[in-house]
């Protein structure tokens, strides 16, 4: 489909896009007050719409040649701040002056080299280069994050980066004077790379507004559904994970099994009483803890509020539950509490239920591992009942 495509249209729609995507990052970095670093990627595309626009201008008034290679400077420039993006949003360190550095000096190289007489191609090729390394710069700790963790925003990224990477070196090697062949220079694939280029440049804006929003997600969740004090999910967070769980289970048509102790410190309030509520938040942070430590991933640890905290075991019977909430209670007992009172022995009492009947709903299994606790409590505590 020859002359469908120009490379003009194209150029301007390239300097739409960043110009509307820097209009978006602008107003939500002053929004975010620059949090995730997004002023370094408002750079980014700000470097596009600048070098972009001021080399449509050397182009109109027929400017010298080094200022032709302006939008691919920009290039350079922009995968820099995406790089020092990269790195702020994922909160590592900045190596900012190496990046500053390694932009500036591909920058000059290119002017440098062109304005010595080389062909503008041998310039062009050069931050081309340039671009693709930094690119790889950016790709790295987001292929490292990904490795932690696997998100779709964090994947979409480091896929676009690799592509742009892959996309600049490509380029760089083509526009190259010596291996060129003629149909690498013609407008149709000028267009074309025009349009992967968009493309990148647009997936770009779209993972980022995806990385921030699910950070932002992540972090009213935690707010919502973890316990600030000792970090463990609250009572909130455990009726989330229930109906996920009951969900999971219903599709899968194989019940839970559950098994709950509920745990309640002894005379908590005499440790309040004596040493000041700062010293009985310690003791509830290494709790916090303890129980976290005890129980495996797929487990759950949860304060429900002041001192009483629940434990829930999945696909555990009535006994090794018992002999389970037996081990809690010793290193709850057997250990002092480090706090700024000195060590503290503290004691706890346990009641324990398991879910006999399949199905039973997480409220009626609580229910009987409280009953559980007050009959340990009843009983002189510092003890586990099992609910029967
Ligand atoms: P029992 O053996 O019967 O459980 O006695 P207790 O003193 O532990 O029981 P009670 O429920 O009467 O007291 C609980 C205390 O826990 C009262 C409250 O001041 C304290 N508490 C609740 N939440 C917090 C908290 O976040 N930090 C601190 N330091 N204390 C808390
Ligand atoms: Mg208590
Ligand atoms: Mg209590």
């Amino acid at each position: 489909m020859p002359g469908v495509l120009h490379v003009d249209t194209l150029l301007t729609v390239y300097l739409m896009v960043a110009v509307l995507m820097l209009g978006v990052l602008v107003g939500g970095a002053w929004q975010a007050r620059g949090r995730y670093g997004l002023w370094f990627w408002t750079g980014a595309f700000a470097a596009v719409v600048l070098a972009q626009s001021a080399r449509d201008w050397a182009v109109l008034e027929g400017g010298p040649a080094p200022l032709l290679t302006l939008g691919h400077i920009g290039g350079v420039v922009s995968a820099g701040l995406v790089a020092l993006g990269v790195r702020a949003f994922l909160g590592l360190r900045l190596h900012w002056l190496a990046l500053l550095l390694a932009m500036l000096v591909m920058a000059l190289l290119s002017i440098v080299v062109v304005s010595l007489g080389q062909p503008l191609g041998v310039s062009l090729s050069l931050s081309l280069f340039g671009a693709g390394l930094l690119r790889a710069v950016a790709l790295w700790p987001l292929v490292r994050a990904l490795r932690q963790e696997f998100s779709f925003p964090l994947s979409l990224m480091a896929t676009d980066q690799a592509l742009s990477m892959l996309a600049h070196w490509l380029r760089g090697w083509m526009v190259m004077p010596g291996p060129a062949t003629p149909a690498a220079q013609t407008e149709q694939a000028n267009a074309l790379w025009l349009l992967a280029f968009i493309a990148l440049l647009l997936t770009q804006g779209f993972a980022l507004l995806l990385l921030v929003n699910q950070r932002l997600t992540h972090k009213i969740l935690a707010l919502v559904e973890i316990d600030p004090l000792t970090g463990l999910l609250n009572r909130r967070g455990l009726d989330d994970r229930m109906l996920r769980l009951h969900q999971r289970a219903a599709t899968s048509q194989r019940p839970l099994q559950l098994a709950a102790a509920m745990l309640d410190l002894d005379h908590f309030k005499l440790i309040n009483d004596r040493h000041g509520h700062a010293v009985g938040d310690q003791v509830l942070v290494e709790l916090g803890h303890r129980l976290q430590q005890q129980v495996r991933a797929s487990d759950l640890a949860v304060r429900l509020g002041g001192e009483e905290f629940v434990v829930l075991w999945f696909d555990v019977g009535a006994d090794s539950a018992t002999s389970m909430a037996e081990r809690l209670r010793q290193s709850v007992e057997q250990v002092a509490f480090a706090t700024d009172a000195g060590p503290l022995h503290v004691g706890v009492s346990i009641g324990v239920a398991s879910q006999g009947a399949a199905g039973e709903p997480l409220e009626a299994l609580l229910k009987r591992a409280d009953a559980a606790l007050y009959e340990a409590k009843r009983m002189g505590r510092h003890r586990v009942v099992n609910a029967g």
